[in-house]
C-alpha cells in the first residue's frame, strides 16, 4: 500500500524508517518531512494541518494509509477529513483528540468511568480557586485548561506557592488536583473503538539539565521497556484505565482510533492516569520503534480501519534514545548552528540516529533550533544501550548543541 505519514519530526523519522521495512508498505510520501525522513520517504512540501491540501495530496498519489505524527493536524480536524474522504487514516478525530487537548474533558471522562486518576475539582475563577485548595492538602497540582493552555502545570509544594500559581493563571479555566506520588510511565495502547492493545512501554525525561532539573522540554531523552511498568501492572493499566477510556468514548460517540499515550503514575495504591496524549511521544517513539518486528504498516492498517488487530513481537533488547537539543532550548535556541558526521556515528553497531530538527544549507546539515538529532542504540542491557548511544553522541560534531549525559538514570541506578 502507499502510506503518506504526516509530521517533521524524530517521532516522524522513526516512524517512517519503521513503516518503509514492512512488507507491505509500497510508496512512502512524508508532508513536509525532513532531512532525515528523506532517507525513507519522498518529502512533499505541503502543510500537514491543512486537511484540503493532505486529501488533495493523498487522492493524487493513491494513498491508501495516512499516519498522522504530531497533534496539531488531528486537533485540526485532518483525520476526520482524510475519512470522510474514504482514505483509511490512523490517528483519532478532532472529537476523540479532547482527550489530550482538554484536561477537564479527561478528568470528566475518568470519574464516569471510575478510572484511577487525581481527585480534582474544575474551576473557572481565581477566587473559587483559592477557596477550593482548603479541601487538597499540600502539595497539590495546578494546571491550566482550555485556552488557558500553555501557562502549564505548577505542582505546588506549599499552599503559597499554589496561591501564586493560581493568581498568576487568572481567571480562566483551570483543574486543581491531588498530588500524587509515586514515579511516573508511559504506556502506549492501540485502540479502534472499544478494542485496545498494549503497545510497549517507555519512559521520558522532560527536565533539561541533569538530575531532572530545569524547565520541561519536550523530552531530552528516552528508553524503553520501562521496567517498572512490569507485566502485571502494565495489565492492570489496561484493565482499569486503556480499556474503561476506549468503551467510554466510544459510548459517547466519539470512539477513539489510533496511538492512545497513557502518561501514568505508579502508586502505592496501583497506576493511576495523569495524563492522554492522542499520538506517539516524541523521543518515545524513536526508541519504541526499533523494538517492533513484523509488519508495521500493515498493523497501522488494521487499526485504522478496525481489522482484527494483534499485539506485535518486540525485541528482547531494551533501546534509549538521547537528544542532541540546540543551544538556548527550551528557551531561545541558536538556529543555523552546522551539525557534522552524524552519518559515520550512525553506522556504529546497533545505533540509528533520526532527525528531529535539521535542514540543508549548502550542503551543510544544519540545526533549525529545539530538538536536533535522536541518537538511538539498542542493547543487551540498558547499560549497554546507554553506553552505545553516548558512544554515537559522542562522535557527532555540533558546537551549537547540548544533551543530557544521564538518560537511563533511575532505572541504571536501580540495576546497579
Ligand atoms: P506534558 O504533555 O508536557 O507531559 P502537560 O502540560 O500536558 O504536560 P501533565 O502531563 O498533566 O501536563 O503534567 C505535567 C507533569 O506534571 C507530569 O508529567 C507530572 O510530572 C506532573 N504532574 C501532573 N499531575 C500530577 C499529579 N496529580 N501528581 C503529581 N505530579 C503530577
Amino acid at each position: 500500500m502507499n502510506i503518506l505519514l504526516l509530521g517533521s519530526g524524530g517521532r516522524e523519522d522513526a516512524l517512517a524508517w519503521r513503516l518503509k521495512q514492512s512488507p507491505s508498505c509500497a510508496e512512502l510520501i512524508a508532508a513536509p518531512g525532513n532531512p532525515g525522513i528523506s532517507r525513507w520517504a519522498e518529502c512533499v512540501a505541503i502543510d500537514p494541518c491543512d486537511p484540503q491540501a493532505v486529501v488533495s495530496l493523498a487522492k493524487e498519489r493513491g494513498i491508501d494509509l495516512i499516519v498522522v505524527g504530531p497533534e496539531a493536524p488531528l486537533v485540526a480536524g485532518v483525520a476526520d477529513a482524510a475519512r470522510a474522504a474514504g482514505i483509511a487514516t490512523f490517528g483519532p478525530s478532532a472529537a476523540a483528540a479532547q482527550l489530550e487537548g482538554s484536561k477537564g474533558f479527561t478528568k470528566d471522562l475518568c470519574a464516569r468511568a471510575g478510572i484511577p486518576t487525581a481527585a480534582y475539582e474544575r474551576i473557572e475563577t481565581v477566587t473559587a480557586a483559592l477557596a477550593a485548595l482548603d479541601r487538597f492538602a499540600a502539595p497539590v497540582v495546578i494546571k491550566a485548561d482550555g485556552l488557558a493552555a500553555g501557562k502549564g502545570v505548577t505542582v505546588a509544594i506549599s499552599r503559597e506557592e499554589a496561591e501564586a500559581a493560581i493568581r498568576a493563571a487568572g481567571d480562566g479555566p483551570m483543574v486543581i488536583e491531588e498530588f500524587l506520588k509515586g514515579e511516573e510511565a508511559s504506556l502506549f495502547a492501540l485502540v479502534h473503538g472499544e478494542r485496545a492493545i498494549p503497545l510497549a512501554s517507555a519512559q521520558d525525561h522532560k527536565r533539561v539539565g541533569e538530575g531532572d532539573t530545569g524547565p520541561n522540554t519536550g523530552g531530552m531523552g528516552a528508553y524503553s521497556p520501562a521496567p517498572v511498568l512490569t507485566p502485571e501492572l502494565e495489565a492492570r493499566a489496561m484493565r482499569e484505565i486503556v480499556l474503561p477510556t476506549a468503551r467510554a468514548m466510544a459510548d459517547a460517540g466519539t470512539p477513539f482510533s489510533g496511538v492512545l499515550y497513557a502518561g501514568l503514575m505508579l502508586t502505592a495504591e496501583g497506576p493511576q492516569l495523569i495524563e492522554y496524549n492522542v499520538r506517539f511521544g516524541d523521543p518515545e517513539c524513536e526508541a519504541i520503534m526499533p523494538r517492533i518486528q513484523g509488519d508495521f504498516a500493515a498493523l497501522l492498517h488494521a487499526v485504522a480501519t478496525g481489522g482484527a488487530f494483534e499485539a506485535p513481537s518486540l525485541t528482547n533488547d531494551t533501546t534509549m534514545t538521547v537528544i542532541l537539543a540546540a543551544r538556548g532550548y527550551p528557551g531561545t535556541p541558536i538556529k543555523g548552528g552546522a551539525i557534522r558526521n552524524v552519518d559515520d556515528a550512525g553506522t556504529r553497531d546497533g545505533v540509528i540516529i533520526f532527525h528531529a530538527g535539521t535542514s540543508i544549507a549548502d550542503g551543510q546539515l544544519v540545526s533549525t533550533g529545539g530538538r536536533v538529532l535522536a541518537v538511538t542504540a539498542r542493547g543487551g542491557s540498558l547499560g549497554e544501550a546507554r553506553d552505545r548511544a553516548y558512544a554515537a553522541v559522542d562522535r557527532i560534531d555540533f558546537v551549537d548543541g547540548f544533551h543530557r549525559r544521564d538518560i537511563g538514570w533511575r532505572e541504571l541506578e536501580r540495576v546497579s
